[in-house]
C-alpha cells in the first residue's frame, strides 16, 4: 500500500471552520477513538490515568500507517480522508479536517507505535510540543496505539481550568458511550486506573444499548424502525416508565455520528408529550440516515452540531416514527417482540411513510385521476395478527373508497337479512357511545367518537397528500364571509387550499367563493363551518411543529366523526373498527384521545376475583 496521507490545500484549509479541537481530556478521547474506527479497526481498547489527566491511550487493530504516514499525521491539515472541497459535503468518515493530531501534540506528550500489516516491523515515535524526538522501530501487533499523557502539561492556565479527575471521567466516559453506542459491531474497552469499566463484545444495538448502560432496561425499550426513500430511522426509545428526572441518557445520531440538537430533542421528546409528566426526560438512542449532501457538519469545530437543509421535515418525522413506535406499543403491551417474530416484521417492514408534509402550497391541475384505493389495506397486516377477531378481509365490503355513512338515527329503513350475514351480534354498543367486543386476549373497548375522528383524519390526510386530488365542481358554490382578520388568515393558506383540492375563490374584500371541493369528501359537507374552524384553528396555533395539512385534516375530522351519543347499527360499528385498524396510526386520534383499549382476560379475572 503506498502513502495515504496528502497536505489539504490551503483553500481548502481556510474553508474548513477553525477551532479549539482540545478542550479536556474527553475531547482526546473521541478524537484518537474516531481515528481508530476510521481506520477500520473491529477491537478499540481505551485506557484512561486520572480520569484521562495523566495517561489517554487508545489501542486499535486498524490498518496501522506507514512510517512517512506516521511522521505526516502530526502535521496540521494532514489527512488522509479529503482531498478536495466537494469531498467536505460527502462526508463519510468521523474525521476530516486532519487538525486533531496535530493539536494534541502541541499540547501533551504524545507517544505512537503503529503497524500495517504488510510491514515487517513496527513504528514508534514520541512527539513533544509537537516535534517528532523519536522515531524508531519497535515491535508490536498489527495496528496503533497512541498514548496522549500529560495534557496541557506545557499550558499550565489550561491545565488548571481542567476540573477534578471524577469530573473529566465522566465526559470522557460520555464519550466513549457516545461511538460504542453508535458501532455496537466493534468490540470496545474500557479501562480507568486498571480498573475495567467496560467490556463490550461486538453486538446489536439492543444488548450494546443494554451493557453499556447496564441497568436492567432491555425490558423497557421500544424499538424504532421507519424508512422513507429520504430518511431512514432506527434505534430504541424507553417505555415511559423509563423517564427520569434528570436529563441525561438521550443519543442522537445522524449518519452514525453523535450530535445535540435542541430542535431534533423537541421533536423526540414531544412524541412523548402527554405520556410522560413535563418534569422527566425520556430515554433514546436514535440513528438518523439521510443523504450526506443534505447535511453540513462542518459548522461547529468539534461536530457535534450540523446544518440540515430541511429540518422541519426531519422534526416530523422524527416524531411521528417515535409516536408511531409508542402508540404501537402502548396499546399492546403484552407483545414481546423477540418472541414474535413475524408480527415484529409485520410492524416493521411496512414502508409506510410517517406523516411527513411532501409539498407546499401551489396549485395543481385539475384532471379526472383515479384514486388508488389500497390506503386502508396497506397497513392491515399488523394489526390483523393482534386482533383476530377483526374481519379485515379483502372481500370484506367496507370498501377503501366507500365512505361510512352513519345515518341510522335517520335512516328508518332497515335491511335485517343484510345485517344479520356481517357477525351479528359481535359488537355491542354501550351507552351510544362504545364499541365493545372479544378479541383474542380480552375485550376491546373502541371509543367511537375518537375512532372515527382518527378514520377521517387520515383518510383526509392521504387522499389529500396524493399526487393529484380530482375537483368535484359544486353546483351551488358556498360563498364565505369574514371578518377582516379571518379574511386575512383565509387568504394566506390560500395557496395550501386550493393545493389539496378545493376550487376556491377571493372575489371581494372578505368574501370567498368556493366552486368545488375534493371529490372524496361526501356531498353536503358544511364548508363553511369548516373552513371556520380552519381558521380558528390557525390563528390559535403556536405550536411550531403543526403543519397546515394536519390542521385540515382534523377539523375535517372534528366537523364530521360521529358524535358520542349517536346510535350505531351493528355494520357500522363493524366498518368503524375495520377501518380504524387499517389506520397507520389506530391508537390516538389527531387531538390525543385515546381510541381503543382492551382489557385482558387477566386483568378480568383480577378484578372479579374475590378478595
Ligand atoms: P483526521 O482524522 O481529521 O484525518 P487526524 O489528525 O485525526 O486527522 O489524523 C490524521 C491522519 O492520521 C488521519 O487522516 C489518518 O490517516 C492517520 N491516522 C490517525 N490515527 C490513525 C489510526 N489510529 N490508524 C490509522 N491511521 C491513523
Ligand atoms: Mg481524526
Amino acid at each position: 500500500m503506498t502513502d495515504r496521507i496528502k497536505l489539504l490545500p490551503d483553500v481548502l484549509a481556510n474553508q474548513i471552520a477553525a477551532g479549539e479541537v482540545v478542550q479536556r481530556p474527553a475531547s482526546v478521547v473521541k478524537e484518537l477513538m474516531e481515528n481508530a474506527i476510521d481506520a477500520g479497526a473491529d477491537n478499540i481498547s481505551l485506557i484512561l490515568k486520572d480520569g484521562g489527566k495523566l495517561l489517554i491511550s487508545v489501542i486499535d487493530n486498524g490498518m496501522g500507517m506507514s512510517p512517512m504516514d506516521a511522521r505526516m499525521s502530526f502535521e496540521r491539515h494532514a489527512t488522509s480522508k479529503l482531498s478536495s472541497v466537494n469531498d467536505l459535503f460527502a462526508i463519510q468518515t468521523m474525521g476530516f479536517r486532519g487538525e486533531a493530531l496535530a493539536s494534541i501534540a502541541a499540547v501533551a506528550q504524545v507517544e505512537m507505535v503503529t503497524k500495517r500489516a504488510e510491514d515487517e516491523v513496527a513504528n514508534r515515535l514520541v512527539i513533544e510540543g509537537n516535534k517528532i524526538i523519536t522515531q524508531e522501530a519497535a515491535q508490536a501487533p498489527v495496528g496503533t496505539r497512541i498514548t496522549v499523557r500529560n495534557l496541557f502539561y506545557n499550558i499550565p492556565a489550561r491545565r488548571t481550568f481542567l476540573k477534578s479527575n471524577d469530573v473529566e471521567k465522566k465526559h470522557a466516559y460520555e464519550e466513549f458511550n457516545r461511538l460504542a453506542l453508535a458501532h455496537p459491531e466493534i468490540r470496545f474497552q474500557l479501562i480507568h486506573n486498571d480498573e475495567t469499566i467496560h467490556h463490550l463484545e461486538a453486538a446489536t444495538l439492543k444488548s450494546r444499548v443494554v451493557s453499556v448502560f447496564r441497568n436492567d432496561i432491555s425490558k423497557r425499550l421500544l424499538q424504532v424502525e421507519e424508512v422513507t426513500d429520504k430518511l431512514k430511522i432506527h434505534g430504541l426509545v424507553g417505555t415511559p416508565e423509563q423517564a427520569r428526572k434528570t436529563r441525561g441518557d438521550q443519543y442522537l445520531f445522524v449518519n452514525n455520528r453523535f450530535i445535540k440538537s435542541a430542535l431534533l430533542n423537541h421533536a423526540i421528546v414531544s412524541a412523548f408529550d402527554k405520556i410522560i409528566s413535563s418534569d422527566t426526560f425520556p430515554f433514546y438512542v436514535l440513528f438518523l440516515e439521510l443523504d450526506p449532501s443534505s447535511i453540513d457538519v462542518n459548522v461547529h469545530p468539534t461536530k457535534q452540531e450540523i446544518k440540515f437543509d430541511d429540518e422541519h421535515m426531519i422534526y416530523n418525522y422524527l416524531k411521528s416514527a417515535v409516536k408511531h413506535t409508542l402508540s404501537f406499543n402502548l396499546v399492546a403491551p403484552a407483545i414481546d417482540f423477540e418472541k414474535d417474530a413475524q408480527l415484529a416484521s409485520a410492524w416493521q417492514n411496512t414502508e409506510r411513510s410517517p406523516f411527513v408534509p411532501q409539498h407546499e402550497g401551489g396549485s395543481r391541475p385539475k384532471e379526472n385521476y383515479r384514486i388508488p384505493g389500497d390506503f386502508y389495506k396497506e397497513n392491515v397486516g399488523r394489526w390483523k395478527d393482534l386482533y383476530e377477531n377483526i374481519n379485515i378481509d379483502t372481500g370484506h365490503s367496507s370498501q377503501p373508497n366507500q365512505s361510512m355513512v352513519f345515518n341510522s338515527s335517520l335512516n328508518e329503513i332497515d335491511t335485517p337479512a343484510e345485517e344479520e350475514n356481517v357477525h351479528a351480534g359481535k359488537y355491542i354498543q354501550l351507552h351510544k357511545s362504545y364499541i365493545i367486543f372479544q378479541v383474542k386476549s380480552g375485550l376491546m373497548i373502541v371509543d367511537q367518537q375518537s375512532a372515527h375522528h382518527r378514520v377521517l383524519f387520515e383518510r383526509f390526510y392521504s387522499k389529500t397528500s396524493e399526487a393529484a386530488v380530482f375537483t368535484q365542481t359544486d353546483l351551488f358554490p358556498t360563498e364565505i364571509v369574514l371578518d377582516v382578520i379571518k379574511s386575512d388568515i383565509l387568504k394566506s393558506v390560500l395557496n395550501k387550499i386550493i393545493y389539496v383540492g378545493f376550487d376556491i375563490e377571493h372575489t371581494s374584500h372578505n368574501s370567498f367563493i368556493i366552486h368545488g371541493y375534493p371529490s372524496f369528501l361526501e356531498e353536503g359537507t358544511d364548508l363553511a363551518t369548516w373552513f371556520d374552524s380552519i381558521i380558528d384553528t390557525v390563528q390559535s396555533e403556536v405550536e411550531l411543529d403543526i403543519d397546515f395539512h394536519q390542521i385540515m385534516a382534523t377539523t375535517y375530522a372534528d366537523n364530521n366523526a360521529v358524535k358520542r351519543g349517536q346510535e350505531l347499527k351493528n355494520r357500522e360499528m363493524q366498518d368503524m373498527v375495520d377501518q380504524l385498524f387499517a389506520c397507520n396510526e389506530p391508537a390516538f386520534d389527531s387531538r390525543g384521545n385515546r381510541c381503543f383499549g382492551i382489557y385482558s382476560l387477566n386483568e378480568i379475572e383480577n378484578f372479579l376475583k374475590f378478595k
